[in-house]
């Protein structure tokens, strides 16, 4: 499907609140002036006429003006960081928020005109592996999904199917459930990797032999088409290609979805494997 990127612009506005590093500005407070571009796809909104297709920017700036004087920070990078939170988790239809926190009265003791920090954050789409051979392998797999779809800066989107498969890796070990699914999430890769491993540690997940047996296994296969390359975190996940029970459930989710390095879909994968 294709969607557009356009803009919906809040440019300048003024808001009374009590951010600052220093006691008085807590205080006595300031003017902050605040200015958002709100990237979504008007296009359904721009043939119907019809605001429920559009995000209403007079409920926005309201939002806005509450949540700016509903909280003090020290920080107008964290005012940018939790208001770009905020808003893209009210405002549905919004894929992306650039914030922009002016403080023109900041006290620094120098003639200036102003001073701001400028944000871009938007929603990422993940694919996530689960794989569980100890224990009780179906109920790890669901505390797993209901871990990711509870915690507030996830949303699952889609589940495949579990399916049983034969160990991978040439340890003896007892048979899989393997599944993957689709997440919509605010958190970046790092950060995602760091909530998996707390999800497999709250399932008694010990790393003992690699490709040994575990109760949760949970790897990040794509995110975005992001392409990472560091010691602790390989995106997509290496050897998917190999992978037949990667590549069964995401079949199910994304059969067309396009490997970034590989160039070749996962029904090509798929295929692929198959033949040999
Ligand atoms: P495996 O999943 O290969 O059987 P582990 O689950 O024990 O093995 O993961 C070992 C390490 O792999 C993790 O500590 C993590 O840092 C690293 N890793 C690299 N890329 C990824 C990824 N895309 N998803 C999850 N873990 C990854
Ligand atoms: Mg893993």
């Amino acid at each position: 499907m294709f969607i557009n990127m356009d803009k919906i612009t809040i440019d300048g506005l003024e808001v009374f609140a009590k951010h600052g590093v220093f006691p008085e500005e807590n205080i006595l407070g300031q003017k902050f002036v605040i200015s958002v571009i709100m990237y979504t796809d008007t296009r359904k909104a721009g043939i119907t006429d019809e605001l429920e297709y559009s995000v209403n920017y007079g409920e926005v700036s309201h939002f806005i003006k509450d949540f700016v004087q509903g909280h003090t920070f020290k920080l107008i990078e964290r005012v940018a960081e939790e208001l770009a939170q905020a808003i893209l988790l009210k405002f549905d239809l919004l894929e992306k928020a650039d914030v922009k926190i002016s403080k023109p009265w900041a006290p620094i003791g120098l003639p200036v005109n102003n001073v701001s920090v400028e944000i871009s954050r938007s929603w990422h789409k993940a694919y996530i592996a689960l794989g569980s051979n100890m224990g009780d392998k179906k109920g790890f797999l669901d505390m797993a999904v209901k871990k990711l779809d509870e915690h507030q800066l996830c949303k699952v989107i889609k589940v495949a199917d579990y399916i049983c498969t034969e160990p991978y890796g040439g340890v003896e070990q007892d048979m899989f459930i393997n599944s993957a699914l689709e997440l919509k999430t605010l958190l970046t890769p790092d950060e995602l990797l760091t909530l998996l491993h707390e999800i497999e540690a709250s399932a008694d997940r010990k790393r003992e032999i690699h490709w040994g047996p575990r109760t949760l296994d949970l790897d990040i296969l794509f995110y975005d088409n992001s392409i990472i390359d560091t010691e602790y975190l390989q995106v997509p996940h290496s050897d998917i290609q190999n992978r037949d029970f990667v590549l069964i459930p995401m079949a199910q989710l994304a059969p067309f979805l396009r490997h970034p390095v590989l160039n070749i879909t996962i029904k090509q994968m798929l295929e692929k494997l198959g033949d040999r």
